[in-house]
């Protein structure tokens, strides 16, 4: 145990960081976006001002060929200084340090003029990479160095250069892209010259007191991708070479292994991080799943490593670090790991931000200032929207009640919470409590509201964040009692047969069919660490190149069809970055998908269909019904006609058709802070 945590100061000799928090780097979209530096600056600022020891920004091209997509930022010419200072200068309002990260994205780029180590194709891009040829592999060096320089001389404190989650240092130090046959390829020593090359060029430009960090690819999680050895040989060779930090790099990004989502179980990849420390004398960064203090705080305290990585928190929550040193860790607002705003957007080319936190990223739409007239306002229902509502509408000063019928709030995320491998849905719920609390927001559970009760309460403005209720659809024999609802299965109100079939392959019938996999909640195995390696076929023991080893997964308990009547393809609804993890994780199951389905009826034989004209019965005990949402907002209608006070309407109450928190939430916000 060592007698450190992660408020211990770090020393790198010419230099401090005041604690041990690195907000990692992530695209925000801000970057592309009109005005994108002021919005930036106001991003970072707000996460300096919240504590964190430092920050990395957003991968940074350092020319053309290495730009992410084809209008990517990219740092490589002085008149871009005056542009970036507005974002160090920002930071350095605070004892924050600021590194850029360089980037180069080699094969993942999304244009036709991406080069890599060798002549290939991601699978995961259109667009075939052109070999870089000698020369341009000097050039692409001086490049790196160049941006490295810019970025000092905006004075950012450093610089990260991204050698994982396969972009082009990795393509090059791994043997799966690198098929070159002269000094850049073949042996380690070869295909790890590019690496060094750029971090000796960088300290040649920018000397010994600026920071490097290099974000070293400890799982590299494909075929034929780097040995254990050759990390080893590497973070060895980044200490020989001055560079100041090594943080950890976790899987390619065409890696069929999930390394951030939900179902991923916290700290997930520490140990890989404490068997490279073993190795180096220089500071390690441990990242990847790690979102509150007390694992952060674990993690430094038991030596697995010197500094902790944490990205999406900081967009759910940018005062993190100030909230866990006054101890007021249950207010923070966790991550959850859902990828809906952050991750998902970027792959949809828009401006990233957190489901939790909608304000993340647009700093800029929001008024921070506190109310001149204060309101009494009413919201009836606790589910999220409600209750982001009432959060932001206390914080800027009105004077807010919420009416619940049910006994307990979070509405559609208890539900959530309950689904193997969501068990973050419960920090929401527990930050939301603590935030009624902390705000004197007035609560009142098992409240039915109605048009006379609401008649007698002296409001100002009355917020409809009444939900939905699940759709029963129009299908012969529906009241049969084979049926069961999703919240009567999720809630364990009604059990589930020994087989089902699963109505609707939306996000909830995929959630219904992870739920229904195990024998009960309980025994859900998803977010043991030990099971999820194995599930996922991750080599621990490190024996092969890349760690990648048989997978093995457990049937689900009971036969599972899950079934819709589209044609297309299963989850097509759900997120860009989870949605084929969800479908992995079913068809590993040996859940049955069928699609293009019409139902006939229920009846004691099971559930009758019909696909492509043929009839036949699912001979099935249980029959879910996942069929969607319609909106509970008759009470909105009936007090907009007789109410003369202004009444609003959001959330599933507003519109239940692909309701999803995302949207409720930022409703929410949004609506209060306009008041
Ligand atoms: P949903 O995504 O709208 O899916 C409901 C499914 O039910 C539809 O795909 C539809 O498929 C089927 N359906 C609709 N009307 C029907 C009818 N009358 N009869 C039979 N089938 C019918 O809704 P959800 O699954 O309830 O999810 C609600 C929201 O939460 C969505 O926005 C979802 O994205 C979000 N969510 C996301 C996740 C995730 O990303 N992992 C998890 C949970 C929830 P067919 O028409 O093809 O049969
Ligand atoms: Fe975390 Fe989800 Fe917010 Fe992304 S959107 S930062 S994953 S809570």
């Amino acid at each position: 145990m060592s007698n450190k945590d992660i408020f211990t100061p770090l020393d790198l000799g010419y230099t401090q960081i005041q604690n041990r928090i690195l907000m990692g780097s992530m695209h925000t979209g801000l970057e592309e976006e009109k005005n994108g530096f002021e919005k930036q600056a106001s991003f970072y600022e707000e996460r300096a001002k919240g504590g964190v020891g430092i920050i990395v920004t957003g991968g940074i091209a350092p020319n053309l060929f290495g730009r992410l997509s084809p209008f990517g930022h990219q740092l490589s010419f002085p008149w871009q200084i005056k542009k970036h200072k507005k974002i160090t200068k920002a930071v350095h309002k605070y004892p924050t340090k600021i590194c850029l990260q360089i980037l180069h994205a080699g094969r993942y780029g999304y244009h036709p003029l991406i080069v890599s180590a060798s002549k290939t194709k991601a699978p995961i891009s259109p667009f075939k990479a052109r070999k870089l040829t000698s020369l341009e592999i000097r050039k692409t060096i001086y490049d790196y160095a160049n941006t490295a320089s810019l970025a000092k001389k905006a004075d950012y404190d450093g610089v990260e250069i991204m050698g994982s989650e396969g972009y082009l240092i990795n393509q090059f130090l791994s043997p799966c892209t690198n098929h070159r046959t002269d000094k850049y390829g073949g042996s380690f020593e070869n295909r790890s010259r590019l690496a060094l090359e750029i971090i000796r060029a960088i300290r040649k430009k920018c000397g010994r007191e600026f920071i490097i960090i290099f974000r070293l690819s400890m799982l590299d999680l494909v075929k034929n991708g780097m040995s254990f050895e050759e990390v080893i040989k590497l973070a060895k060779l980044l200490e020989d070479n001055d560079v100041d930090i090594i943080n950890t790099g976790i899987g390619w990004h065409e890696a069929r292994i999930p390394t951030i989502a939900t179902m991923v179980p916290r700290a997930a990849f520490a140990w890989i991080t404490k068997k490279v420390k073993e190795h180096t004398n220089l500071p390690v960064i441990a990242t990847n799943r790690i979102n509150n203090p007390e694992d952060a705080n674990k993690i430094i305290q038991d030596g697995t490593a010197d500094m902790i990585s944490m990205a999406r928190p900081f967009l759910a929550d940018p005062e993190f670090v100030q909230k866990a040193k006054n101890n007021q860790s249950h207010l923070i607002n966790t991550c959850i790991a859902c990828n809906q705003a952050c991750l998902d957007h970027i792959f949809k080319n828009k401006v990233a931000s957190c489901l939790v936190n909608p304000k993340a990223c647009h700093e800029t739409e929001f008024n921070q200032n506190k109310t001149k007239r204060k309101k009494k306002l009413i919201v009836i229902g606790a589910g999220p929207a409600g209750i982001s509502f009432a959060i932001e509408a206390a914080k800027k000063g009105h004077e807010v009640s919420i009416y619940e019928k049910k006994s307990e709030i979070g509405g559609q995320f208890n539900l959530a919470r309950r689904i193997p491998g969501k068990e973050e849905f419960n920090e929401t719920i527990r930050y939301f409590k603590a935030q009624i609390e902390l705000l004197n927001i007035n609560l009142v559970l098992n409240f039915e509201m109605n048009l006379t009760e609401l008649k007698k309460l002296d409001a100002d403005e009355i917020i409809f964040a009444s939900g939905i209720t699940p759709r029963t659809p129009k299908i012969d024999g529906i009241d049969h009692p084979k049926v069961i609802s999703y919240p009567d299965l999720i809630l364990g109100n009604k059990k589930a047969g020994a087989s089902v079939a699963v109505i609707g392959a939306g996000g909830i019938g995929f959630d219904v069919c992870e739920h229904l996999a195990y024998e009960s909640p309980k025994d859900s195995t998803s977010l043991n660490l030990d099971e999820f390696l194995k599930e996922w076929g991750i080599d621990t023991e490190y024996k092969t190149r890349g760690a990648l080893t048989k997978k093995h997964t457990p049937p689900a308990v009971r036969k599972i069809i899950l079934l819709q009547r589209k044609q297309t393809k299963f989850g097509k609804s759900l997120g860009k970055t989870t949605g084929w993890i969800h479908r992995q994780s079913l068809k590993d199951k040996k859940i049955e998908f069928i699609g293009g389905v019409t139902y006939e009826k229920v009846s004691d034989e099971g559930l009758h269909i019909s696909q492509d004209g043929n009839k036949r019965v699912l001979p099935v005990d249980s029959i879910i019904l996942c069929a969607g949402q319609v909106s509970e907002n008759n009470l909105f209608h009936e007090a907009k006609s007789e109410l003369t006070i202004p009444c609003h309407l959001i959330g599933g109450a507003l519109l239940a058709q692909e309701i999803d928190a995302k949207r409720a939430i930022d409703e929410g916000v949004r609506l209060a802070n306009s008041l």
